[in-house]
């Protein structure tokens, strides 16, 4: 393996909330509210409050300064090629023409597990500890995302 997660984790988590928070902040005023379909997308995932919702289309999804956190997220395939979406909080990033019902319904869906967790700093240490126990396609919080996926 070149890189066990399970044993930096706890030495990543602080870096990896801050970076998140402050992320999430910045989207929260360059980011654009849903569209009424979106609204209704997202309540169907089970968000409580989509008008807080914050969808940010980007070239790349924003990665880490901080070499090991930025080697962690890549190597993970959390923030790897290939990605287009990641949640941080009510904050939605997007690939530039990547956008669909159904990817939207799965971060929306991710947008409902920050809230059930309470805050970011709450759910990064569940949501990267399975990642780093059964990897990112077997992470229960993954699993549960891709579940409600729809809206195609
Ligand atoms: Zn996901």
């Amino acid at each position: 393996m070149a890189f066990d997660l399970r044993s930096i984790l706890p030495q990543l988590l602080p870096p990896a909330i801050a970076w998140a928070e402050l992320q999430s902040r910045q989207a929260e005023h360059e980011g654009q509210n849903l569209n009424p379909e979106g609204l209704e997308l997202a309540k169907r995932a089970g968000v409580k409050r989509p008008e807080l919702i914050r969808v940010k289309t980007v070239d790349h999804l924003p990665l880490p300064a901080e070499p090991l956190l930025r080697q962690a997220a890549v190597e993970t395939g959390l923030l790897g090629p290939g990605m287009v979406g990641l949640t941080l909080g009510y904050c939605i990033f997007v690939v530039g023409g990547y956008m669909t019902p159904r990817l939207l319904s799965h971060e929306c869906r991710h947008v409902y597990q920050y809230e059930a967790c309470g805050s970011i700093a709450a759910f990064l240490p569940v949501y990267l500890e399975q990642i780093a126990t059964v990897g990112y396609l077997n992470a229960a919080l993954e699993q549960d995302a891709r579940a409600h996926e729809g809206g195609g």
